[in-house]
């Protein structure tokens, strides 16, 4: 097996041996571009690595030959105090996980190659600078040691000279804080080849790194992957101020706008912009600077994103005027901006439509739905900082990602305010609403992490004090404690104080123009779950062709009709329970009429009353007290009424279609309350098309029952109020049992159509509780991989479509994204 590769024995295609890092790499020294020379050992030698676990290189590996080419290649010797090659061990899997796992820099000094440097350049700081990096860095990842008595080492230099920035530090600085360094970590192996091999191991380890292990599986990457493993001459942005390093997009990956963008730093190297350590500057003040190498920058950058069909995301490095590629891939983008570029992309004639509609992350469109500030709201601004991610959003101040983990699990709404993220913040930035970071730029991590989720982000807001052991924000006068309200807007940088009105930004024409690529091809019809007319016409809105599922006891929760429902629940006869059914159905018939209204001309499927009744019914003294003062019974009769219809278990109880089965005069109600709206709605000159829908049937023998009791209360109705419609019946399969007789029951006389509810489907077929397996699936989801609410999530609604369904139905937030689903699945 061959296990390394040099740059010209690869290429993009590549990417599961080489990483994408590696992959690209060998893709733009094809083209000609300007990379550093480096060799890749592949992913599958960092599974040998694991396979093996004796905790050293695998046997068989061998980069010898590879190293002399790089030798041969720069004129320069590993380990030779002369013409020393310093070089870069760089982690990269096979899908981008940025930053998550480990990088050596500058490997391959020692105390004699660095006065071999000093004596060869006469560039002191440079040397000291490189090298104090180096052995940071070195007893970072590869000893594993902690950084902060490092940067310790580095403040307390700065404080008693009085300046702040790395670039006031002076050569004597360097060489102080590597002598200091030296005794924080005598370890560090001065045989390069010793230190090669270990940053070797430190990478392939920094695979299992838990923070690596956790961004797999948010984003499903597959455990058994590997990371591959460059290693590549280095290039010096901090010789001088002809050099520096910077980070540019073919487009802007928060808009999307059609204009390079990026930024850079002077005199600096590795990490400096994406640490958010200086506050980097535009690459517009790049092109003023060194116009010719931002000049042959842009050439590169139209080329690749041509050459890939896509935006790309681009590292580099500048050495003495010379330009060094160092990184390319398909950059990162907002959800806006995924659908700004794809849509100027089918413009520009770069794609086409169908293959633009499948770069689009189905998953993030909810953005669009979600609000951005409403222009006109009034407003306190209390800070500002640049513009990360858009998106605006409203919450409690919290000051660690735990905090904002916990504060979210209860349901709150909150804000993460960091002086910068790092790798470790993922979960509070997965659990915050926004985030807001004092420091970094914009490609700085909080800026590409959050964008990557679709947060809005707000950083170097660099006005704002963050105080993580007092949990203060201070901004100018204002002083915010953990849990003050800010609202932030990733679109303007803006921050704040308190709520702000804001409102939907559904309206964005490309999002539109997404949206029709979708509905052009997709087969599957897109319903929603609605049960209010407000409800309805939100979906209604946003695209959906009708209604699959309205729950019909929801008309029943407000405080005039539960009383209604109760009575008719404790009533004791069933004259009684009728005269009560009759007040009902006087109140249903009104919501269905207007429900029918708003989704006029499409299909509505009423739901026949679901939940176990005791479930309407009062616990407590009080309210049992006054219900029985209401219907004019003694309190031992609603007392027994609630104990008598009291389950254990009342996801298996006493419900669905079993109510009908016992009470015929409750669906009988409810029959002609969806009867009766439709024929006053067709009177009026309107299209209702209501359905009727049966839950929670099991056997074929319970419909038997059902059905005729519906379309005789139905025609019935029809013939009082003289009017002629067809409603529909059919049932909703959410028992394994139905599902298994599938044939049988929609087989039964009267029955039209069936649906699948997946809810207690799952929760029936799995045996979970669907109210308590929270506290278990997420264990699942990491290893499994179960769906939510399937029929507004992608994968479930592709595969609906590979089954050759007519429909599914979701909440009406999720209709949008059903829709894309479903035409990427016919694309
Ligand atoms: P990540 O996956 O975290 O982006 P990289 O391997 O890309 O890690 O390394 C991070 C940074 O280190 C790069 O963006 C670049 O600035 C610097 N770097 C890596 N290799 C080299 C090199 N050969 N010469 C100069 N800088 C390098
Ligand atoms: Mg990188
Ligand atoms: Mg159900």
């Amino acid at each position: 097996t061959k296990r390394v590769y040099l740059l010209n024995e690869g290429n993009k295609d590549m990417k599961m041996l080489l990483g994408g890092k590696g992959a690209n790499l060998c893709e733009m020294a094809k083209l000609e571009l300007p990379v550093p020379p480096a060799f890749i050992i592949t992913t599958e030698t960092c599974l040998e690595y694991f396979k093996e676990g004796t905790g050293d290189l695998p046997k068989a590996l061998d980069y010898e030959v590879q190293l002399k080419a790089l030798e041969d290649d720069t004129g320069k010797k590993f380990g030779d105090p002369t013409t020393p090659l310093l070089v870069s061990v760089r982690s990269g899997a096979p899908a981008s996980m940025p930053g998550m796992m480990d990088t050596v820099l500058n490997l391959g000094l020692n105390d004699e190659i660095v006065q071999g440097i000093i004596d060869t350049t006469g560039n002191e700081r440079f040397a000291y600078d490189t090298y104090r990096r180096f052995l940071n860095m070195y007893s970072d990842v590869v000893m594993e040691m902690d950084k902060e008595p490092f940067e310790e080492v580095i403040d307390k230099i700065k404080k008693k000279k009085g300046i702040k920035l790395d670039l006031e530090m002076e050569a004597s600085d360097w060489k102080q804080v590597v002598a200091e360094f030296k005794n924080l970590n005598p370890n560090v192996p001065m045989d390069p080849r010793e230190q090669l091999r270990g940053a070797i191991l430190a990478v392939f380890r920094s695979w299992n790194n838990d923070r690596a292990i956790r961004y797999r599986s948010y984003n499903g990457i597959p455990d058994a992957w590997g990371t591959a493993v460059s290693v590549q001459a280095m290039a010096y942005g901090n010789m001088n101020d002809a050099c520096g390093t910077g980070v540019a997009f073919s487009r802007n990956p928060s808009t999307g706008e059609n204009k390079f963008f990026g930024e850079f730093l002077a005199n600096a190297a590795g990490e400096d912009v994406v640490a958010g350590i200086r506050t980097p500057q535009p690459l517009e003040e790049m092109a003023q600077k060194w116009p010719e190498v931002y000049a042959e920058l842009f050439k590169y950058q139209e080329q690749l994103e041509k050459y890939y069909g896509d935006m790309q995301d681009i590292e580099f490095t500048v050495e003495n005027g010379r330009l060094y590629m160092l990184q390319c891939r398909n950059g990162k983008r907002t959800a806006k901006a995924s659908v700004k570029i794809a849509v100027d992309m089918v413009k520009e004639g770069t794609l086409s439509a169908q293959e633009a509609l499948l770069r689009i992350p189905a998953n993030q469109m909810d953005f669009f739905l979600h609000p951005t500030l409403d222009p006109k709201a009034k407003k306190t601004l209390i800070g500002e900082g640049l513009p990360a991610s858009p998106g605006a959003a409203t919450g409690k101040i919290v000051f660690t990602p735990d905090d904002a983990e916990a504060m979210a699990n209860l349901g709150q709404d909150v804000i993460l305010v960091r002086k910068e993220t790092t790798p470790e913040d993922i979960h509070g930035m997965k659990s915050a609403q926004g985030v807001l970071t004092a420091l970094g730029g914009m490609t700085s991590h909080a800026a590409v992490v959050a964008r990557g989720m679709g947060k809005c982000c707000v950083s170097g807001c660099t006005a704002a004090e963050v105080d993580v052991k007092t949990k203060t924000l201070t901004l100018g006068e204002n002083k915010l404690k953990e849990h003050d309200v800010v609202t932030i807007d990733g679109s303007t940088g803006e921050v704040y104080l308190g709520t702000v009105d804001r409102r939907s930004a559904a309206e964005d024409e490309d999002f539109q123009a997404v949206l029709k690529w979708a509905d052009d091809i997709r087969e599957l019809k897109i319903l929603t779950n609605a049960d209010t007319p407000e409800q309805a016409a939100t979906a209604r809105g946003l695209g959906a062709q009708g209604i699959g599922l309205c729950r019909s006891e929801h008309m029943f929760f407000a405080p005039e009709r539960i009383s209604a429902m109760r009575a008719m629940i404790v009533s004791e006869r069933k004259k009684e329970r009728l005269e009560h059914l009759e007040t009902m159905a006087a109140f249903q018939s009104e919501d269905i009429s207007s429900i029918l209204k708003e989704m006029d001309g499409l299909p509505v499927t009423m739901r026949l009353l679901d939940p176990p009744l005791h479930e309407f019914l009062p616990h407590s003294h009080e309210e049992m007290q006054s219900l029985a003062d209401t219907v004019g019974k003694p309190l031992s009769v609603v007392k027994d009424r609630v104990a008598q219809l009291q389950e254990v278990n009342p996801m298996l109880g006493f419900r669905g279609c079993r109510l009908s089965v016992v009470y015929p005069e409750i669906t009988e109600m409810q029959a002609r309350a969806i009867a009766s709206a439709a024929a006053a709605n067709k009177k009026a000159g309107l299209d209702p098309k209501p359905e009727i829908m049966v839950p929670v049937v099991s056997t074929a023998k319970e419909l038997r029952l059902i059905v005729p009791r519906i379309e005789a209360a139905v025609s019935d109705e029809l013939r009082k109020a003289n009017e002629e419609l067809d409603i529909p019946i059919g049932t909703m399969m959410e028992l394994p049992r139905a599902c298994v007789t599938a044939d049988e029951i929609v087989g039964t006389e009267g029955v039209e159509f069936m649906s699948f509810g997946t809810n207690d489907l799952t929760q029936s077929v799995w045996g979970f509780s669907r109210d308590d397996a929270i506290k278990f699936i997420g264990r699942y989801q990491e290893q499994v991989g179960i769906c939510g609410e399937h029929g507004g999530e992608p994968k479930s609604v592709g595969f609906f479509h590979s089954l050759g369904f007519d429909y599914v139905s979701c909440s009406p937030f999720r209709v949008p994204i059903a829709r894309i689903s479903a035409g990427q699945a016919a694309a």
